[in-house]
């Protein structure tokens, strides 16, 4: 009899050494996943091995594959055992972020991993950094430290303390996250003006300034741009260097959303896309998008740490600790969880030389792929850095074939797995991301040739 820590390594090993498991997206329903819970009742107390087994089942049959060098979808990383073992170890000693006293190392380990990554952001100086849930998380802390930075009253008084309405600005391509800050802070969702995109998908800057113009006369009080460094569907980066510029002119608080591309500011090839980054009054950038750790892990830079301590320092009697530096007082969390394990793990197993190459050679795949399209007369629609192809054809823009089909059509196979998403006047196209640590150039061919025979019908 297998002991039910023994089982779980023949499991993580048969998970990660088999060939790849087919289909990549479930084909279970929820009903049948609803019975297959139904017998537990949590009366009968069920061995921990069988029930190890039974969990692990469920997880395998009813999970999308994201490890599959067939999956070309939203940014998912394939896990590595590093980061596995470090949530183990983090289930394990359960170490209490929220004060310094209670987890030393925790935090040491945490605030060193930020430090080498701010370092390559290129920050330096006085800054702060914290990891969060997801890049939602970091999103959500970088707009309020900016309101907190802007607006001291408002942290007592909040929007009714505002002579005038703050307004945020961020490119019509920009992640939903802020939607939802804007939504729950007081400012409301108008406070968010989506700037039109120009040719190349990028934020319009004529657009942008023409928008903060009107802002300004309209008595509005321009207070936030967000720059999006990988947009979600397009990877596309904004010219992050004109945006510092028009940040500077018109005295804005300067978010980069980096929550995918981030992770290249460890890549000396890939590193020059994201020039201007630097310059962010705040930053986010998740590790659990491209450097393979497992979810969530995000982390928040800002170079004002005072805005931080402004926002969220609140007077907790019954906390071991009053400092204001404390992680409790500086963020959005309380209880934490150690999530920098996994990313300290991960850098320290592999280094970042490795790392880098990975990621090169998921864009190295991406430019492969771009070729191999073109030459089969497929149109291009984006030009990303980091590995996400945005395309159609002819068939499909003369209503043929619908990209909808085709993405259903290849889930239903389930040896591949892309998405799609509506672009202009292209209407929905088809959005492939290299996003798989396995994926090599064999599965990019195979993919053209089912993707072929769609279109050439
Ligand atoms: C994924 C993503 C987010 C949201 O991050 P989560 O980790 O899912 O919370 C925000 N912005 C961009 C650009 C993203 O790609």
């Amino acid at each position: 009899m297998q002991t039910p820590l023994s089982l779980l390594q023949d499991i993580i090993e048969s998970y990660q050494n088999q060939i790849f498991p087919h289909p990549i997206a479930p084909h279970i329903t929820t009903k049948q996943l609803e019975k297959q819970l139904h017998p537990y009742d949590f009366q009968k107390p069920i061995e921990l091995a069988t029930l190890t087994t039974q969990v692990s089942k469920l997880l395998k049959e009813g999970n999308l594959h994201v490890p599959h060098p067939g999956y070309f979808g939203l940014y998912n990383p394939a896990t590595t055992q590093a980061s596995i073992i470090a949530d183990a170890l983090v289930a394990l000693y359960n170490p209490q972020l929220a004060v310094q006293s209670h987890s030393p190392a925790a935090n040491a380990i945490e605030k060193h991993v930020l430090d080498f990554m701010a370092q390559h952001i290129g920050y330096s100086g006085d800054y702060y950094s914290c990891f969060t849930s997801g890049g939602s998380e970091a999103n959500h802390m970088g707009l309020l430290a900016a309101l907190a930075h802007r607006y001291p009253a408002y942290v007592e008084e909040g929007v009714w303390a505002l002579e005038k309405r703050p307004v945020v600005y961020i490119s019509a391509a920009g992640h939903n996250s802020f939607d939802k800050v804007v939504k729950n802070t007081g400012l409301g969702s108008n406070t968010l003006r989506k700037i039109p995109l120009d040719k190349s998908l990028k934020i319009s800057l004529f657009h942008l300034e023409e928008q903060i113009q009107k802002d300004i006369l309209a008595g509005y009080h321009p207070a936030v741009l967000i720059g999006t460094a990988g947009t979600t569907g397009s990877g596309t980066i904004d010219p992050l260097p004109q945006l510092v510029k028009l940040a500077e002119k018109y005295d804005l608080w300067f978010h980069v959303d980096a929550a995918w591309a981030g992770a290249a500011v460890l890549s000396e090839k890939l590193k020059s896309y994201l020039n201007g980054i630097e310059q962010a009054d705040s930053i986010t950038i998740d590790a659990h998008k491209w450097l393979s750790t497992s979810m969530g892990a995000g982390m928040f830079f800002t170079k004002h740490s005072t805005a931080v301590q402004t926002a969220f320092n609140i007077p907790a009697a019954y906390m071991p600790s009053h400092l204001q530096t404390e992680p409790y007082a500086t963020s959005l969390q309380w209880s934490r969880r150690f999530i920098g394990l996994k990313l300290f793990m991960v850098l320290a197993e592999k280094g970042q030389n490795a790392i880098a190459t990975q990621m090169e050679y998921q864009c190295h795949l991406a430019e492969y792929m771009k070729e191999k399209l073109m030459a089969s007369g497929w149109l291009i629609i984006n030009d990303s850095p980091v590995a996400v192809l945005n395309f159609t054809h002819s068939s499909i823009l003369s209503g043929s074939i619908s990209t909808d089909k085709i993405q259903k059509q290849v889930e239903q196979e389930g040896n591949f797995w892309l998405s799609t998403i509506p672009i202009a006047e292209y209407g929905k196209v088809l959005r492939a991301g290299v996003t798989s640590l396995h994926t090599r150039e064999e599965h990019i061919d195979q993919l053209m040739d089912r993707l072929n025979q769609f279109v050439n019908l």
